[in-house]
């Protein structure tokens, strides 16, 4: 089974002035297919690996195929998370009772959520996801696949990989996370949160 680069869902410059067109096209036609072709090749070696029974690189490519595959699956997430920006974006119905209800407000938890993503260490994502005991919470991922407790249902991620930003905003994370927050698609996440709800 090969992975596949699919397109994005509207076009390059559909984000401006939030997100640039340059910085879009980089990110999807170099980054993110850079996660599909790694992907691929790890699948290639680790059926290598079965076929021959010689397993003496396993870790190398079970790391790989963990690295590449969740820059895959987080990056397919993250182009469907976002749309044409509005300034007073903001999450509605059961998605926004569900936030009040385990952040205690709709402020606190956008607070929490920028903060935490501009504190990510190096490479990583802002990710807001359900826990399987139900309660929404926010987490630091690093990487793609650090810090990422198991049975977790992401429903919003935001990239604060260096690639996705330093082209426009160089060093200032917190910018592009401002950016960021005009652009959420949050019918898509509301979408994403009745799925997992009973999940
Ligand atoms: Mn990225």
């Amino acid at each position: 089974m090969e992975f596949e680069l699919k397109k994005l869902p509207y076009a390059y410059d559909a984000l401006e002035p939030y997100y640039d067109k340059e910085t879009l096209e980089i990110h999807h036609g170099k980054h993110h297919a850079g996660y599909v072709k790694g992907l691929n090749n790890a699948t290639k070696k680790l059926a290598e690996a079965r076929e021959t029974g010689d397993f003496s690189l396993i870790k190398h490519w079970e790391r790989e195929s963990a690295f590449h595959g969740a820059g895959h699956f987080f990056h397919e997430m993250f182009w469907e998370s976002m749309q044409p920006g509005k300034e007073d974006n903001k999450a509605s119905g059961d998605l926004l009772e569900a936030i009040e209800k385990w952040f205690g407000s709709w402020d606190k938890f956008v607070a929490q959520f920028k903060a935490a993503t501009a504190a990510v260490e190096g490479s990583g994502w802002g990710v807001l996801a359900k826990c399987p005991q139900g309660s929404l919470h926010i987490f630091a991922v690093e990487n793609h696949q650090k810090s990422f407790p198991p049975g977790l249902r992401p429903i919003l991620l935001c990239d604060v990989w260096e690639h996705a930003y330093y082209k426009k905003w160089g060093p200032d994370r917190v910018s592009w996370i401002e950016s960021f927050w005009k652009i959420i698609n949050w019918d898509k996440v509301a979408k994403r949160y009745e799925k997992v709800k009973t999940a």
